[in-house]
C-alpha cells in the first residue's frame, strides 16, 4: 500500500482544519481515553473497514492511522492523517451507519477504541469534549458532502428526473457521494464498463463498490447504503414520531434530550418541507437566513447526539385500537409507542395540469435548493405561486438564472407575501410579476421545453422557451394514512385539544375522565404537531414550538 502514504493535497487549512482534525491536549486525552480501552496496532492493520457497522472512535496516543477511500477502479484515496491527540470518528459514528472510509494504522501506533455507546454518552455529559468532538464531526460531514467522498457513486445524467430525484434523496439525507455525469465527464464510460452495465441503464447507484442498483428505488437505496441497520424495530419506544420535518425534529430533539427512548419516522429525508427552502430568513437567531437542509441537519445531528433515531420508511399505518400503540411500516415491520407524535406536515399542491407528472423533475419542481438551481442556471424559469416560499425561491433563483417569471392566478401578492420579499422582488431587475396568469399547458420530449400561459381576465395564451418550472403553490395535510384514527376538521386537517368538542370526543370514544391536553388529538397520548395541525400557523418556529411543547404532555400520558 506504498503509493496511499503520500499527503492528500491540503485543500482545507488554518483554523478550519483544526476545527475538522482537532488535536486534544494532555487533559483532553486522559477524559476521552477513560471512556475506552487501550490498543496496540502494527502498520497496515486495518481498524475499520468500509462498510463495517456500530464503528468505535479511534483516539491516538502515539504513531499514525489513515483514513483511505477505496476508489471504483483506480487506487484508494489518502482522505487524512490521523496523529498524537487526534481521533478518527464522523457523523455515522453517532448514528450506527456503515463507515464510509477504511481506516489504517501507518506505523505501529498506540490508540484508545471508544464504542459508540460510550462515545454517546461522552457527548450527553463532558460539555468540553462535546463541544469539540460534535464540532469535528459536523465538519468533518460537511467536507464529505463538499468533496463527494462517501461510499456510493452516482452514474446519471442531469436531464434525468430519477438522476434528480436520487441525488436529492441522498443530499436531503446528508449522504455524500460521488456523481459522474453521462454528458460531461469524461471516466464515465471506464466506470459504466467496470460495473457491467451501459448509459441506458442509468441512473445507476453504485454501494460500497459492489453493489450496483440500476435506478433504484428511495427504499433500494436506503437498504443498500445501511439507512436503517442501526435501528432495533423490536423494542418499546417511549416515543415514535412520525415525519421528520422541523415541528417532528423539534419533538425528537426534546424528547430524547428529556430521556425518552425516541425513534423518528420518516418517508424521505430530514427537514420536510422546511429542507425544500433555499433560505429560510425569518427564523429566529439566523439574521443571515440559514438554507432549510442546513437548519434540517443540524437538527437531525442534535436528535442523535441525545440518543433518537430515525427510520426511513413508506406506507406506515397506525393501529390505534390498542395500547402501546402500534405503527406498521412498509415490509411488515411493526414498531410499539407508548405515545405518538403525528408531524407528517403538507404535501405539495399540484397544478392541473394533464401531463405535469411527465415532467416531475425534469423540468418541474417543488423545492428550489441548489440543486435545482445548478439545473437552471444562465436560463429563462417559471415560479408559480404568491406565497412566501414562492417568494423566496423567485429572489434566490434570480441570482443564477437569465429571467424569472412569477405568476399568481390574483391581482398581486400583497395579500399572500411578506412585505420584505414583495420589496426584494420589485427591486430586483430580472423578476417579472405576470398577475392573472395560470399555467395552462407544458410540452417537450424528455424534459420540458415549452410552457404556455393564459391570461385568466382576457383569456390571451402565450407560448414560450421555458424548461424549468417551480411550482409553489402550497399544501395540503399529509393525513391520509391515518385511516381515521383520529378526529380532522373539515379541510383533512387534526383536530387537537380545546378545538376538539364533547360531541367529538363521545363520538371517538375518548376513554378518559380528563379532557385531551393541549395538542392532543382524540387518542390519549397520541399527539399532533406542526402543519399537520389544524389552527397551526403554517411556519418553521410555530412547528419548532409545537413539537418541543408537545414533548411535556409525553411525559405527563407516559405517567398516567
Ligand atoms: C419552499 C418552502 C419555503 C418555506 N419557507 C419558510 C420560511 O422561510 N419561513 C417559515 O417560517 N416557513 C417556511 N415554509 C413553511 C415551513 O417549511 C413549514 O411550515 C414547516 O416545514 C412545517 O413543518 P412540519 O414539520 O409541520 O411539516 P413538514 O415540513 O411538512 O414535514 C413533514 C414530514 O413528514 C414526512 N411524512 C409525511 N407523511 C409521512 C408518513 N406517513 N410517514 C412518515 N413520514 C411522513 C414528510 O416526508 C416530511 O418530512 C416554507 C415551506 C416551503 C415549501
Amino acid at each position: 500500500m506504498a503509493e496511499s502514504r503520500t499527503p492528500i493535497p491540503q485543500a482545507v487549512t488554518g483554523t478550519r482544519a483544526e476545527r475538522i482534525f482537532p488535536t486534544l491536549n494532555g487533559a483532553q486525552m486522559q477524559r476521552l481515553a477513560s471512556h475506552g480501552s487501550p490498543r496496540s496496532v502494527r502498520t497496515d492493520e486495518v481498524l475499520v473497514e468500509l462498510g463495517d457497522k456500530d464503528i468505535p472512535v479511534f483516539l491516538v496516543m502515539s504513531g499514525e492511522l489513515e483514513v483511505v477511500r477505496p476508489s471504483l477502479t483506480t487506487q484508494e484515496t489518502l482522505i487524512r492523517v490521523v496523529g498524537p491527540g487526534q481521533f478518527t470518528g464522523e457523523i455515522n459514528t453517532l448514528s450506527g451507519r456503515r463507515a464510509f472510509a477504511r481506516i489504517r494504522a501507518r506505523q505501529n501506533s498506540e490508540v484508545v477504541q471508544i464504542a459508540r455507546a460510550s462515545l454517546l454518552a461522552l457527548v450527553q455529559t463532558d460539555e468540553e469534549l462535546s463541544d469539540i468532538v460534535m464540532g469535528a464531526f459536523i465538519s468533518r460531514r460537511v467536507e464529505l458532502l463538499a468533496q463527494g467522498l462517501g461510499d456510493a457513486t452516482l452514474v446519471g445524467s442531469s436531464h434525468s428526473a430519477d438522476t434528480l430525484r436520487i441525488k436529492e434523496f441522498l443530499t436531503r439525507n446528508g449522504h455524500p457521494y460521488t456523481y459522474i455525469d453521462l454528458e460531461r465527464d469524461a471516466d464515465v464510460e471506464s466506470v459504466l464498463a467496470h460495473f457491467g452495465v451501459s448509459a441506458s441503464d442509468t441512473p445507476v447507484l453504485v454501494c460500497r463498490g459492489h453493489t450496483v442498483l440500476r435506478n433504484p428505488t428511495n427504499r433500494e437505496i436506503a437498504n443498500c447504503l445501511g439507512f436503517n441497520e442501526a435501528v432495533d424495530e423490536s423494542r418499546v419506544r417511549d416515543l415514535v414520531i412520525i415525519g421528520a420535518g422541523p415541528a417532528g425534529l423539534a419533538a425528537a430533539v426534546y424528547g430524547a434530550s428529556e430521556g425518552l427512548d425516541v425513534l423518528l419516522l420518516e418517508t424521505f429525508s430530514p427537514g420536510g418541507q422546511a429542507g425544500a427552502s433555499s433560505k429560510i430568513e425569518n427564523y429566529l437567531g439566523f439574521p443571515t437566513g440559514i438554507s432549510g437542509n442546513d437548519l434540517a441537519s443540524r437538527a437531525y445531528v442534535q436528535a442523535q447526539k441525545f440518543g433518537a433515531q430515525m427510520f426511513l420508511t413508506t406506507g406506515t399505518r397506525l393501529t390505534c385500537d390498542r395500547r402501546p400503540y402500534l405503527v406498521e411500516l412498509e415490509g411488515g415491520a411493526k414498531i410499539l409507542a407508548r405515545a405518538v407524535v403525528i408531524a407528517t406536515g403538507a404535501k405539495y399542491r399540484k397544478l392541473p395540469i394533464k401531463n405535469l407528472s411527465r415532467f416531475e423533475g425534469a423540468g418541474v419542481y417543488y423545492g428550489a435548493t441548489f440543486i435545482e438551481a445548478q439545473l437552471c442556471s444562465g436560463e429563462d424559469i417559471i415560479v408559480v405561486g404568491g406565497g412566501n416560499s414562492a417568494g423566496q425561491a423567485a429572489v434566490f433563483l434570480s441570482q443564477s438564472t437569465n429571467h424569472v417569471y412569477i405568476l399568481v392566478r390574483g391581482s398581486g401578492l400583497a395579500e399572500t407575501m411578506s412585505k420584505y420579499l414583495i420589496r426584494r422582488i420589485e427591486q430586483t431587475p430580472n423578476i417579472t410579476l405576470l398577475t392573472h396568469t395560470e399555467l395552462v399547458d407544458l410540452e417537450g420530449d424528455n424534459h420540458l421545453e415549452r410552457v404556455t400561459w393564459r391570461n385568466n381576465q382576457t383569456d390571451e395564451t402565450e407560448t414560450k422557451s421555458i424548461a424549468h418550472v417551480f411550482v409553489m403553490t402550497g399544501a395540503d395535510p399529509t393525513t391520509d394514512w391515518l385511516g381515521g384514527c383520529v378526529v380532522l376538521d373539515s379541510k383533512g386537517f387534526i383536530k387537537t385539544g380545546p378545538d376538539l368538542t364533547t360531541e367529538e370526543l363521545h363520538d371517538a370514544h375518548w376513554p378518559l375522565g380528563r379532557r385531551p391536553y393541549l395538542l392532543e388529538t382524540t387518542l390519549p397520548g397520541v399527539f399532533a404537531v406542526g402543519d399537520v395541525r389544524g389552527g397551526n400557523v403554517k411556519r418553521v418556529a410555530s412547528a419548532v414550538g409545537e413539537g418541543s411543547i408537545a414533548i411535556s404532555f409525553v411525559h405527563q400520558v407516559l405517567k398516567e
